[in-house]
């Protein structure tokens, strides 16, 4: 992010998750000047979920020009199915988008260059260019929370797949006979590996037992402190974890694994033993790094201002020519 550009330039960057939107003016070398949360609502429904995603990215440019700067492009990530060559946000089950044009009602409604890209993606993206993967031209994020996913970034570009599919990695089959996954098919990595999946398999083994619903934080520090049962959970998901990545080294030689999402927060208590159940699964495969993400949630801002910025480049260089 070398670029002659100028300093009061900003980004307008917005997140959108199920529950809430994380939102941020991003300077072109990706430093952050703001930062805004503000609630999603999904449940009033995709027309009051799109107003209020229009309303505060037009709120933030008439901030950033108070503050004397010029906003010059909105970045907006959403999670789901996102047609980013499109800027059509086409399927998402938590904030319940279908075939809805984003990126042109921003351009309507701000009259600023929009891109819309992927939540993970764009996550992915931020943590290879600015975070934990940051110079390591190949790196695999791997998001994990309700459910798993990933990108590929290749030289600071998260490939989107022909069908924008790409990086499903929560649906490598693991385990044929496991338990079902919510896509339909059972052994999937993320009904054993998940957040989620982990809480529900030790309340299912605890069985009577079982105080509360247990978190798959809780699991770890169980686990860390002896807890047979904590363990045994525990372990099963670091092994489903170690089988889906050694398949994503396969397919991809990265550099760096980057581990983002809630349950990388479990920090050593993940990645020492899925460190040691990764190695045992190279045979002639390069084994990579495998590290926690660095920018927090913070990602998906940055990597949707730098998937605005990278467009904004495009564009002028398009128009020098
Ligand atoms: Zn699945």
């Amino acid at each position: 992010m070398s670029d002659a550009v100028d300093a009061d330039h900003v980004v307008v960057a917005l997140d959108v998750g199920g529950t809430g939107m994380k939102c941020a003016l991003v300077r072109p070398d990706g430093v952050t000047v703001r930062t805004e949360r503000h609630p999603t609502d999904a449940s009033r429904g995709p027309t009051a979920v799109v107003g209020a995603i229009l309303d505060v990215a037009e709120g933030l440019a008439d901030k950033a020009r108070a503050d004397g700067l010029t906003p010059i492009a909105v970045g907006i990530a959403v999670p789901g199915v996102v047609d980013e060559a499109r800027g059509v946000a086409v399927w998402s089950a938590n904030v319940g988008f279908r075939d809805v044009p984003l990126r042109d009602l921003a351009v309507r409604r701000l009259g600023l260059p929009t891109t819309l890209g992927h939540d993970v993606r764009v996550g992915g993206l931020a943590e290879a260019r600015l975070g934990a993967g940051r110079g390591t031209g190949h790196v695999l994020f791997v998001a994990i929370g309700t459910g798993i996913a990933a990108a590929h970034v290749v030289d600071g570009r998260a490939a989107v797949g022909a069908h924008d599919a790409a990086g499903e990695i929560g649906h490598i089959l693991v385990r044929p006979d496991g338990p079902r996954c919510g896509c339909g098919r059972p052994g999937c990595l993320e009904a054993i590996a998940s957040a989620s999946a982990i809480g529900r398999r030790y309340a299912e083994l605890a069985g009577a037992t079982a105080d509360a619903p247990v978190t798959a934080a809780e699991v770890a520090e169980r686990a860390a402190a002896g807890e047979p049962l904590a363990s045994e959970v525990w372990q099963e998901a670091v092994e489903a974890l170690a089988d889906g990545l050694a398949t994503g080294q396969a397919l991809y030689d990265v550099a760096t694994i980057v581990l983002g999402g809630g349950l990388a927060q479990a920090g050593d208590r993940l990645l020492t033993p899925l460190r040691a159940a990764l190695h045992e699964r190279m045979t002639f495969h390069r084994e990579p790094r495998l590290v926690a993400a660095a920018l927090g949630d913070e990602a998906g801002c940055l990597g949707a201002a730098l998937l605005a910025l990278d467009a904004v480049r495009v564009r002028d260089h398009q128009e020098k020519r």
